[in-house]
């Protein structure tokens, strides 16, 4: 099948889906400035392991490394804005051709695109929240107290330890997660852009799928088992999509 075949068949399958969903990763992400962690080449892996710096026992044995380490990237995160291919789920969305979006991404992108649907299943950094007493805070205020030199940030009312409410490594799966494994029940089609697919229990989640749509710019354990399979950008590939879509109206 050439692109604009694969582009073609992309939206017959979505217009016949009765219920569709996204799932979305690092990839979908990259062309607003957010580097793929995993992406073989740039280095980024090697020197910032999330595995290792992003970990609940890293920022329990040393929270002030924890934060010196992560914060700015996550700052850098807080800053992006939404590229074509967020912009065309929501629009999705709203034509009531997507049921919402599943992301692993803690970067907000799909909630300001103005998605109204999104299990953020590996959490976000909107918030935070206090490690002792669970107080909740907003990130800007974690920000703030590390801008003025709180390191590690600490809790207004407790002096406890902030933590943001996304889900580092070793901790456990949070209610989106929970609440995208129910929603994905009955799922006809299911859109993958930007995911290699490799992190569980995440990547377990298109099996469920009666179909599924790969958009990624590398191979994935799914690509055999894909109706169609796109490695391209995610943001061209949607614009296409999009384009496309618009035609048969
Ligand atoms: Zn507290």
């Amino acid at each position: 099948m050439s692109y604009n075949q694969k582009i073609k068949e992309i939206v017959r399958l979505v217009r016949e889906s009765k219920k569709t969903l996204a799932l979305t990763g690092a990839g979908i992400s990259t062309e607003s400035g957010i580097p793929d962690y995993r992406s073989p080449g740039t280095g980024l892996w090697e020197k910032h392991d999330p595995a290792k710096t992003a970990s609940l026992s890293a920022l329990r044995k040393d929270p002030a490394r924890f934060y010196s380490v992560n914060l700015n990237r996550w700052i850098a995160f807080n800053h992006a804005k939404p590229n074509a291919a967020h912009y065309a789920l929501t629009q999705l969305e709203k034509m009531g051709l997507l049921t919402g979006v599943i992301t692993q991404n803690i970067d907000s992108l799909h909630v300001r695109s103005g998605a109204a649907r999104v299990w953020e299943v590996h959490g976000h950094l909107r918030t935070c929240h206090c490690m002792e007493c669970r107080e909740s805070y907003s990130f800007d205020y974690l920000v703030q107290n590390f801008k003025s030199g709180d390191n590690p940030p600490r809790c207004a009312k407790c002096k406890g330890v902030l933590r943001p409410d996304v889900v580092l490594f070793e901790d456990r799966m949070n209610e989106d997660f929970y609440q995208a494994t129910q929603v994905i029940s009955g799922c006809q089609l299911m859109l993958v852009a930007g995911s290699s697919l490799t992190v569980y229990p995440v990547a377990g989640l298109p099996g469920v799928a009666k179909q599924i749509v790969i958009i990624n710019r590398t191979p994935t354990p799914y690509d055999e088992e894909a109706a169609v399979v796109v490695h391209e950008n995610t943001g061209q590939a949607f614009q296409d999509i999009m384009a496309e879509m618009s035609k048969g109206f």
